[in-house]
């Protein structure tokens, strides 16, 4: 779970951005303008992450960057903007996207970078099932199971977009790539073979004529024996 600052004037795309990484774990402060953003980095405030919008009220995006200090950011931009994206990596930008863009793509974006940062949660906890990212093992009620190259890379991708619902296509692309021989059958093989293996046939929905939901109730976080993040 990190905690990460959004600053975009469209409020629609601000409060899009933030319940995705919401569903995802994160918490996340939202401002509207560059003054605002340029108050709140002069403060000190600390954040593992900003998403910033290039053309902003009062003070771009660009200009922000003298004020983020070390705080990774990932900068959107219209697409006319091209060499105005390039000058933006130039400016210490991690990563750039540009408008309009999808979601599963800036949550991607988003857990690479806290994986960098080492901010991306490595253990998992779903019931009794722990999920190790980093060493790629699962144990199941204390036993290890093991899982096959595809069904990890599967899980990853669950894990990593949980609680939205992702189609069979999407999932497919997500986990094995546009280049994998599979067709979405494929996808239901895998997930019914996830679902025994890992004890998680009331957590990965089904969701009707679109594909699979890893569902996890951020309520009932708890911390597992680990002391990393648990959730059952
Ligand atoms: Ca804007």
């Amino acid at each position: 779970m990190a905690n990460i600052l959004i600053v975009e004037d469209e409020e629609p795309i601000n409060r899009l951005i933030k319940q995705n990484l919401a569903l995802s774990g994160h918490v996340c402060d939202q401002l509207y303008d560059g003054k605002a953003a340029k108050q709140r980095l002069a403060s000190g405030a600390s954040y593992d992450l900003i998403i910033l919008d290039v053309m902003l009220p009062y003070i771009d995006g660009f200009s922000l960057m003298q004020y983020t200090r070390e705080i990774p950011v990932i900068f959107l931009t219209a697409k006319s903007q091209l060499s105005d994206k390039l000058a933006g990596l130039g400016s210490g930008a991690w990563d750039y996207l540009t408008k309009p863009f999808e979601m599963l793509e800036l949550i991607a974006r988003v857990h690479l970078i806290l994986v960098k940062t080492q901010k991306a949660d490595q253990k998992i906890c779903i019931g009794k099932t722990e999920i190790d990212l980093k060493a790629r093992k699962t144990v199941v009620d204390g036993v290890e199971t093991e899982l096959t190259r595809q069904e990890f890379e599967l899980l990853e991708v669950l894990i990593l977009n949980q609680n939205i619902a992702l189609s069979r296509e999407k999932l497919l692309d997500l986990a094995w790539g546009y280049d994998y021989a599979g067709d979405t059958r494929t996808v239901d093989v895998h997930i019914t073979k996830l679902r025994k293996k890992l004890n998680l046939e009331r957590q990965i929905k089904t969701v009707y004529k679109t594909g699979y939901r890893l569902e996890i109730e951020k309520e009932k976080e708890t911390r597992c024996a680990s002391g990393k993040k648990s959730i059952s």
